[in-house]
């Protein structure tokens, strides 16, 4: 696909924006918003962009991912399935940290939580291996204001393998750079917990995500070193970085549009599975603020959330309204969404 040249302000995807248009949404104003956005935004770089690639990155990625092939053909799953097991459950830990922490706590701050709540978010995010928390935070929130410009760290528009991966095989746009500069990261700065999880990311990702996870097997369950080992290092930690990765990837392109049809971001059943409840990616880029991520989420990290809010560890969950999400839906949808089965589509349809 061709790469998109406007680094676009997204405006109209902040809480305040949308609620001040909720009794006012008309094809009109939203189009008559984007053109004013586009306008006053258009700040692309000069000149042509060229790629330079990160070599290392790349050969650090390639080699974890042939050794993942290497071992998903010779691993055993059968042989002892507290092991197999240990995969599926580090997943699940590594993916609330992710989802649930550095995701809707940290970036988009859709609910308050307390310290005890926010250690544990920080060391299953930990567990994930992934970038440090403001890395994390900055680079998806640039990816929400820019959306699939030349700004968006993973611009879709620039093809499956880029937005996937490739991304981190190469030197950012000098537009990723600039607008992430711009990003206010102020709050993330000012959460001791956050800032002790950024400056010593390395160790905890070390015992979190590499040493806990390979120890426990061999003394809980008494399985070989090398089995620990390949089951977590390799077939784990690589499931858990695709997974992750396939929200920028496949819920970018394949899917259905059923709150906002002019973007990319898709519904997507699949990611929604392997990423514990992300998949409804069109939904999330219209009410980011959402702290279920999705209109009705029943997935494991909403699920988490609502059992630490019911303890008193999360709170102020935020949430749009019924009547909003049916303005929404029904003025910018593709009319794949429940609420058009009552209405004939091509009559309400947006061009
Ligand atoms: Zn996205
Ligand atoms: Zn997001």
């Amino acid at each position: 696909m061709v790469p998109n040249i406007l680094s676009t302000d997204s405006k109209t995807l902040t809480e305040k924006d949308l609620q001040n248009e909720e009794s006012s949404i008309t094809t009109k104003t939203i189009d008559e918003n984007n053109e004013q956005n586009r306008s006053e935004n258009y700040t692309r770089s000069e000149g042509k962009f060229k790629w330079e690639l990160k070599w290392m990155n790349i050969l650090y990625i390639s080699f974890l991912h042939l050794c993942f092939v290497y071992a998903c053909f010779t691993f055993n799953f059968f042989e002892n399935l507290m092991t197999t097991a240990w995969i599926y459950g580090m997943i699940i830990i590594g993916g609330f940290g992710v989802t649930g922490g550095v995701h809707r706590f940290w970036t988009h701050r859709s609910y308050k939580a307390k310290w005890q709540l926010r250690i544990i978010l920080a060391v299953c995010f930990a567990a994930a291996n992934m970038n440090n928390i403001f890395e994390w935070v900055r680079d998806h929130r640039v990816h929400h204001k820019y959306t699939d410009t030349d700004a968006d760290p993973h611009n879709s528009n620039r093809g499956f393998f880029f937005s996937h991966v490739g991304w981190l095989m190469m030197k950012k746009h000098p537009d990723v750079i600039r607008k992430g500069y711009e990003i206010d990261m102020s709050d993330v700065l000012a959460d001791p917990i956050a800032v002790f999880a950024i400056k010593y990311s390395m160790i905890l990702k070390f015992i979190f995500a590499f040493l806990l996870p390979v120890m426990l097997p061999v003394y809980a369950w008494n399985e070989t070193w090398y089995r620990a080992f390949v089951s977590q290092i390799f077939i784990r930690s690589i499931l858990t970085l695709n997974f992750t990765w396939s929200v920028n990837s496949v819920a970018h392109i394949w899917g259905s549009r059923p709150f906002d049809a002019h973007i990319n971001p898709t519904e997507n059943l699949f990611v929604n599975c392997a990423t514990v409840g992300e998949g409804s990616h069109n939904y999330h880029h219209v009410f980011p603020w959402d702290y279920k991520g999705a209109e009705y989420n029943s997935f494991l990290t909403t699920k988490l959330i609502n059992f630490f809010a019911k303890i008193g560890w999360a709170y102020d969950l935020k949430e749009p309204s019924k009547k909003l999400i049916k303005i929404v839906t029904m003025n910018r949808g593709d009319g794949s969404h429940s609420l058009w089965e009552a209405v004939p589509y091509s009559a309400n349809k947006i061009e």
